[in-house]
């Protein structure tokens, strides 16, 4: 057998594939342009926030979102509720900035509250958990309700803070769960969860468990009564690695 210009066709079969090892037919990975730095969105991220406008945005009920956007930052208005993006996503790694406000009020859950929803369901919590004792499935960067963050690497309120989250939806089949969700959290550089297998959708008070949903959904942000602030928001999408 000839040897192909790259990689071979003579070696083993990769177990649930189908690829040989070092296969020459592999297609190659698809090329995306970094941004300047990890913060920047590289060449194929959806833009969700850029500073200028809601539009990738809706707010409660559908409706228009009444946040507010000043000097290139996206402001929650306490008591307008919550806002969720227009397009849906399953698999996807997001990168979001956020600050508490610098003026410190409230403890606990009460201070610098909001939160990332994956799918609209799923919780990545934000609050601001500098000096500011809670408990530990709600604190700063926490899977609320189900795990802490490994540690605390909460800034000062006021402070821009980075989640980097990659996520992997759950898959179900008619009613029945098939596989659960996943993720993995990166807070200011600093690994927090490590590809941890979430229990169900966020709930308060209540033990987690799934509800069948479609594949895909909104990246919700939450209203909890804090001027918490966004700026920097993008997304990917995530494919197959055989796709
Ligand atoms: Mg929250």
């Amino acid at each position: 057998m000839s040897k192909p210009s790259i990689g071979y066709n003579d070696t083993p079969m990769l177990p649930n594939s189908k690829w040989r090892v070092h296969d020459g037919k592999r297609p190659q990975p698809r090329r995306v342009i970094p941004g300047n730095n990890p913060s920047q969105p590289p060449s194929d991220a959806i833009i969700l926030f850029n500073g200028e406008d809601t539009s990738k945005w809706v707010g409660r009920d559908g409706g228009p979102v009444r946040w507010k956007v000043e000097n290139g930052v996206l402001i929650v208005k306490p008591g307008t509720g919550d806002i969720q993006t227009k397009q849906h996503f399953g698999d996807c790694q997001l990168h979001i900035e956020w600050a508490a406000p610098a003026e410190v009020k409230g403890e606990g859950q009460g201070r610098g509250n909001s939160g990332v929803f994956l799918m609209g369901r799923y919780e990545i919590q934000i609050l601001d958990g500098y000096n500011n004792v809670t408990y530990a499935d709600g604190t700063t960067a926490a899977i609320y309700g189900q795990y802490p963050p490994l540690v605390n690497a909460c800034r000062k309120p006021g402070e821009w803070q980075t989640y980097d989250i990659f996520f992997v939806a759950p898959r179900f089949k008619g009613e029945k769960l098939i596989s659960p969700a996943y993720v993995t959290v990166v807070h200011n550089g600093v690994l927090v969860h490590h590809h941890v297998e979430l229990l169900g959708q966020t709930g308060h008070r209540i033990l987690p468990s799934y509800k069948p949903h479609p594949p895909k959904g909104p990246i919700k942000l939450q209203d909890h009564g804090d001027p918490v602030r966004f700026r920097n928001i993008w997304i990917r999408e995530l494919k197959g690695y055989d796709e």
